[in-house]
């Protein structure tokens, strides 16, 4: 167990905090502004690689702040090139994020919250207990660590971000937004939005909530199932929030940011494979602009479910396609490592 530390984290002060912690200090302001290029541009772990400032300078930030980086624990590599971390957090507790890498791109997959409170019957992670929200810089962190990776391993930028690790991103909503704000700003890591996707099992409300923000990231809902029978089986957050609500969620999201949405998508045997499914998925299609990608099933050991066969998912393929919906198959990743879709759930 990591203790906590009982001083500030300074991570948590605002920039004009920064700045009236150093006039009350009888410090130049602007020494505020050179300490937050340290703490999120440079993102150092440590008050003595803040190389710019004096030694007692250094001193006084440690008697009242501490750093809480992330710690990556252990990081397994995938056959495949997928690099899966266990990330230990102030407090001990532990989550995990991915970088998957493909030919053009290098993808950092990452979490938002310790565990998760969504139930979904296929996934790994609805087994652990959500415990807490992650914080901004613990969600920042994650993106450093992959982005650092990307450069020793691959020799090669970061290029994308989506938020499909551990957690619901839009149950922890002001603190992934604000991380986003950080990962996309000049005096952050100067991301672009549109590299940046958010999935949601498709919480309304918060979809709403993102259209009103006009947020300049990508969309995806997973969606599974477009039947409100077969996904409240599935999805229990179908139940409160079912297809009908979630159309209208879209349209509104539609009609504020001008941007498609993306479908997530398993098959699987006996559940969704049939062509009335596919049908509905089409028309769900139709709602507003958008796309799907066909998930690969990653089994995690509940006998339920199993991928479809070919012939289901060609079905799927041929149904949309030729009506003019974009349909990607999504191989899966990192499977051998457990650092798939739906298999996060700290396993050593
Ligand atoms: N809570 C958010 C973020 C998680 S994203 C959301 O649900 O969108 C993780 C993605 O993997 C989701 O699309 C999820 O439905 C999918 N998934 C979960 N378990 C899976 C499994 N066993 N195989 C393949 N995909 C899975």
């Amino acid at each position: 167990m990591v203790m906590a530390d009982t001083k500030r984290d300074i991570r948590k002060l605002k920039a004009d905090e920064l700045r009236q912690f150093f006039v009350q200090h009888g410090e130049k302001p602007f020494r505020a502004q050179q300490v937050y290029e340290w703490l999120w541009n440079k993102a150092v772990k440590d008050f003595d690689q803040m190389t710019n400032l004096s030694v007692n300078l250094r001193e006084l930030l440690k008697q009242h702040f501490s750093i809480n980086p992330i710690k990556v624990d252990r990081m397994q590599r995938s056959a495949d090139g997928t690099i899966k971390n266990a990330v230990v957090l102030y407090d001990g507790l532990v989550v995990e994020s991915v970088l998957i890498p493909t030919e053009k791109r290098i993808t950092a997959c990452v979490s938002s919250q310790v565990g998760c409170s969504l139930a979904c019957n296929f996934c790994a992670t609805a087994r652990l207990k959500r415990m807490r929200n992650l914080s901004v810089d613990e969600i920042y962190d994650q993106v450093v660590a992959v982005k650092e990776q990307a450069e020793t391993f691959f020799g090669r930028p970061l290029t994308n971000i989506v938020f499909m690790g551990m957690g619901e991103p839009l149950l922890n909503y002001a603190n992934v937004i604000s991380a986003i704000e950080k990962i996309t700003s000049p005096k952050g890591l100067n991301m672009a939005s549109k590299r940046i996707t958010v999935s949601t099992v498709g919480v309304t409300k918060m979809i709403k909530k993102m259209a009103d923000d006009q947020v300049k990231f990508n969309l995806a809902v997973s969606l599974h199932a477009a039947i409100d029978e077969t996904r409240s089986s599935i999805m229990p957050i179908n139940e409160t929030n079912p297809l009908s609500d979630l159309a209208d969620a879209l349209r509104y999201w539609y009609q504020k940011t001008g941007k498609k949405v993306t479908y997530e998508y398993v098959i699987w045997k006996g559940i969704n494979d049939s062509e009335e499914h596919a049908k509905a998925l089409l028309k769900f299609c139709r709602i507003i602009p958008s796309k799907v990608n066909l998930i690969e099933y990653n089994p995690i050991d509940d006998g339920r479910f199993q991928q479809a066969s070919e012939a289901s998912l060609q079905m799927y393929m041929h149904l949309l396609e030729s009506h003019g919906i974009t349909t990607r198959i999504r191989k899966s990743r990192g499977r051998d490592i457990d650092a798939a879709c739906g298999q996060l759930a700290n396993k050593a």
